[in-house]
């Protein structure tokens, strides 16, 4: 084939125009549109240098075969291993792209649908819980766009998140942070009798979120609570989660106590998004970290440490998400302290500290544990470092 030059006019010009415009080289306007005029030859070049191929500005066999890759969006058209001449594509380059991201074995990332990408695809899909076809179809799709940008993994991943943080700035003013207080209505959670009483999880815990619903919104951040005292029914984990993407929360944290048969086991324990395969969720490990470590440095609660789950509440939330355990309410050692309103006030500094440590800049960390919230409010509010006290 000849390749198309400057001075050509004609429906592959369009095209290629077309092409062009979609990947924000060519800006889009009504003029010259199938005129293959300066502005054309100027994309073309800067698409021929971006993609590694001879820059001459002409659109010969090759460019045109790494145009008309770069024509596919992911999500476009269904992804699969075809034999013999496999898919190639800039959508087939961003998949292979967000798979690395997420710690999955692509080789590189060099926008041919091979074997090996298959394989991380199946991968995927097998600890995802869908049918692991190795294809990357509509449900694949909705899943990897489920996940969002929180689902990272990877060192360089989590310093562009962390970087992302600190440019944020350290104020926890403005953000939303959604408070879930789990179970409510017809489910009440763990229920431990004690004489004519009776605790329910679902108390605690509505009212160590209204706690920390006070507490957070004098540090002036927006709070939105799942639920109220009493509602009618339970809310499904997967309406909470969707609550707190259309709030477009920044932090979501869920409030649990837990129960076991065997009333000795006690403790507090944070979970977060993840397989336990190399897929989480960098900023809600973070985040349960920062929890579970100031919960246990001021309380004294025994220390269950921090663990990844796929619960639909943390897969399902588009920003850091972590569940506290605070706690077993079987436990006589743990209940005793639960129901004493000057401890669950301890929980909710822990948590509060916690939070504020995710928008605090790293380099003026301090130990945890050691400084309490108004210190460490006034010391961000005069912009200094925080010596520990
Ligand atoms: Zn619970």
């Amino acid at each position: 084939m000849r390749p198309i030059r400057p001075g050509d006019r004609g429906p592959a010009v369009r095209e290629i125009r077309a092409v062009l415009t979609g990947l924000d080289l060519l800006a889009a306007g009504p003029s010259a549109g199938d005129e293959f005029d300066a502005d054309t030859e100027r994309a073309v070049r800067a698409f021929q240098q971006s993609r590694g191929l001879s820059v001459d500005g002409r659109v010969g066999a090759e460019t045109w075969r790494a145009l008309d890759a770069a024509r596919w969006r992911l999500g476009a058209r269904t992804l699969y291993h075809a034999v013999p001449e496999p898919l190639t594509g800039e959508d087939v380059r961003s998949l292979q792209e967000r798979l690395l991201e997420m710690g999955y074995d692509v080789g590189r990332a060099d926008a041919v649908y091979g074997v090996r990408t298959s394989r991380a695809v199946a991968q995927f899909q097998r600890e995802m819980g869908l049918k692991p076809d190795g294809s990357c179809g509509p449900q694949t799709m909705g899943t990897l766009r489920r996940l969002g940008r929180k689902v990272v993994g990877g060192r360089p991943q989590w310093l562009r998140e962390s970087d992302a943080i600190r440019q944020a700035g350290p104020a926890l003013v403005g953000r939303t942070v959604v408070i879930d207080p789990g179970h409510g209505g017809t489910d009440p959670g763990v229920v431990v009798p004690d004489g004519p009483l009776r605790w329910t999880e679902a108390d605690l815990v509505h009212d160590l979120a209204s706690r920390l619903e006070g507490r957070l919104a004098a540090a002036g951040v927006r709070v939105q609570l799942t639920r109220g005292p009493t509602p009618h029914s339970c809310l499904p984990d997967a309406e909470r989660a969707q609550l707190a993407n259309s709030l477009g929360a920044d932090v979501f944290i869920s409030l649990h106590t837990d129960g076991h048969a065997n009333p000795e086991a006690e403790g507090v324990a944070t979970y977060h998004y993840g397989t336990g395969n190399g897929v989480t969720s960098a900023t809600g490990e973070r985040l349960a970290g920062l929890v579970q470590r100031e919960i246990v440095a001021r309380t004294g609660l025994r220390d269950c440490r921090t663990h990844a789950k796929t619960w639909e509440l943390l897969r399902l939330t588009r920003m850091p998400a972590v569940r506290v355990e605070v706690g077993y309410l079987t436990s006589p050692t743990d209940r005793g302290r639960l129901v004493d309103p000057r401890f669950r006030d301890r929980l909710v500094e822990a948590i509060v500290a916690a939070v504020q440590r995710m928008y605090f800049p790293i380099e003026r960390d301090v130990p945890t544990g050691s400084i309490d919230v108004s210190a460490l409010r006034a010391a961000v509010a005069a912009g200094r470092r925080v010596g520990a006290n």
